[in-house]
C-alpha cells in the first residue's frame, strides 16, 4: 500500500456557491469520495489553509514548500497531492520544486470548475493526482496534474481563464498523461532548476515589470527608489528594451539592483544577439543577467530565494547559467 497525504491549501477545487458567487465556506465544498476508488493507497487528507490562491504570498509559498521537504526528509508518504487555487498554483509548485531534492513525488493539482457546477473537474483531478503520486518515476521534480494530463512545474502556466484544459507547458508540452488503466510518460526533464540544499528563506524584495510600447523605465526607478533588491524584466521578443527602459536598468544595477532579463513571449529563450541600444547584448553588458527560457513570476520567486540565501550577483549568474 502507498501512503499517500492530500494536503488542501485553498482554492475553486474546495469552493461552494455563496449568496453573491463561488466563495471558500466554513466547510470544505472538496469532493473525496473519488479516494475511495483508488486502488493500492493509503490516503490521509490534512488541511494546511483554506485560502483563493490570489491570497497565496510567496511567504505562504515557502512555508508549504518547507513543508514539503519536511516530508521529503521524514519519509512518512510515498507521494504527497497539494490541492490549490489556480491562479497562482504554477508559482507554489515552482517554489516546492526549487526547493525539493525530488525523492518525494510531489503532485499539485487544482479545478477550474467549483464543485456545485455542470462538469465538474475537481474529483477526477484529485484522482488522477494520486495516481501519479503513487506511479511516479523518481527525479521528476514537482508535478502538476490537471484535465489528465502530467505536467513540469517549472514548465506550466494557467493558460486560460475558464477552460478546463487552462493548464499547459507551451514551447514543452505535457510530461505525459494519465488514462483509465495507467499512467503514461512520455518525455522526462533531464534537467530543472534547483537551489542548493539548505534552509528556505527568502527575500521578498523582488518586483516584475513587463514592459510595454514606451512603457517600464518609470517602474523600474520606482522599484529601485522603494528599496527592492531585485527586478526581473519582462522584455521584448529575444530580451530587448527601449534606450529609456535600458538607461533605468543600468541605474538599478548601479544601485547593486540585481536585473533578470526574461522575455514576454511565452516561448523560447532570451539571448543577447542585439547590439542596439536597449537590445540583449546592451542589457547583458551593462550587467543585466539572462533567464533563458523561463518565464517571469517563476524566475521572480527564484531570485527571492537566492536572495534569501544570501547569493551575490556573481553566485546567481552561476545558477541561472544553465537556462
Ligand atoms: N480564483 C481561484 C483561485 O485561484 C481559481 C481556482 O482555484 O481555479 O483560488
Amino acid at each position: 500500500m502507498k501512503r499517500i497525504l492530500v494536503l488542501s491549501t485553498g482554492g475553486t477545487i474546495e469552493m461552494l456557491p455563496g449568496d453573491g458567487g463561488i466563495t471558500i465556506g466554513p466547510v470544505s465544498g472538496m469532493d473525496l469520495q473519488v479516494l475511495d476508488l483508488i486502488p493500492g493507497a493509503m490516503i490521509s487528507v490534512e488541511r494546511f489553509s483554506s485560502l483563493p490562491s490570489p491570497h497565496v504570498t510567496p511567504e505562504i509559498m515557502a512555508d508549504i514548500a518547507r513543508l514539503l521537504r519536511s516530508y521529503e526528509v521524514s519519509g512518512d508518504y510515498h507521494g504527497v497531492v497539494v490541492t490549490h487555487g489556480t491562479d497562482t498554483l504554477e508559482e507554489t509548485a515552482f517554489m516546492a520544486d526549487i526547493h525539493l531534492e525530488g525523492t518525494l513525488p510531489v503532485v499539485f493539482t487544482a479545478a477550474m470548475r467549483s464543485s456545485s457546477e455542470l462538469g465538474v473537474d475537481g474529483p477526477r483531478n484529485i484522482m488522477n493526482a494520486v495516481r501519479v503520486a503513487c506511479t511516479e518515476t523518481s527525479n521528476l521534480g514537482v508535478t502538476v496534474v490537471l484535465n489528465d494530463e502530467i505536467h513540469a512545474a517549472g514548465r506550466v502556466t494557467k493558460t486560460c481563464t475558464s477552460n478546463v484544459s487552462s493548464f499547459d507547458s507551451p514551447g514543452y508540452g505535457p510530461l505525459g498523461f494519465v488514462d483509465d488503466d495507467k499512467v503514461i510518460y512520455h518525455r522526462l526533464p533531464i534537467w530543472r532548476l534547483n537551489l542548493p540544499r539548505g534552509p528556505l528563506s527568502l527575500d521578498t524584495r523582488v518586483g516584475l515589470v513587463r514592459t510595454a510600447a514606451g512603457f517600464g523605465h518609470d517602474i523600474i526607478d520606482f522599484l529601485v527608489d522603494s528599496g527592492y533588491r531585485g527586478i526581473v524584466v519582462e522584455a521584448f521578443g529575444r530580451g530587448n528594451v527601449h534606450p529609456l527602459t535600458a538607461d533605468a536598468i543600468q541605474r538599478a544595477i548601479d544601485a547593486s539592483v540585481i536585473v533578470v532579463i526574461t522575455s514576454r513571449c511565452y516561448k523560447g529563450r532570451v539571448l543577447g544577439v542585439y547590439a542596439y541600444p536597449g537590445g540583449g547584448l546592451d542589457l547583458m553588458e551593462r550587467g543585466a543577467i539572462s533567464a533563458g527560457d523561463m518565464a517571469g513570476n517563476k524566475i521572480r520567486i527564484m531570485l527571492m530565494a537566492c536572495l534569501g540565501a544570501g547569493m551575490d550577483e556573481l553566485r546567481i549568474k552561476e545558477l541561472l547559467a544553465d537556462l
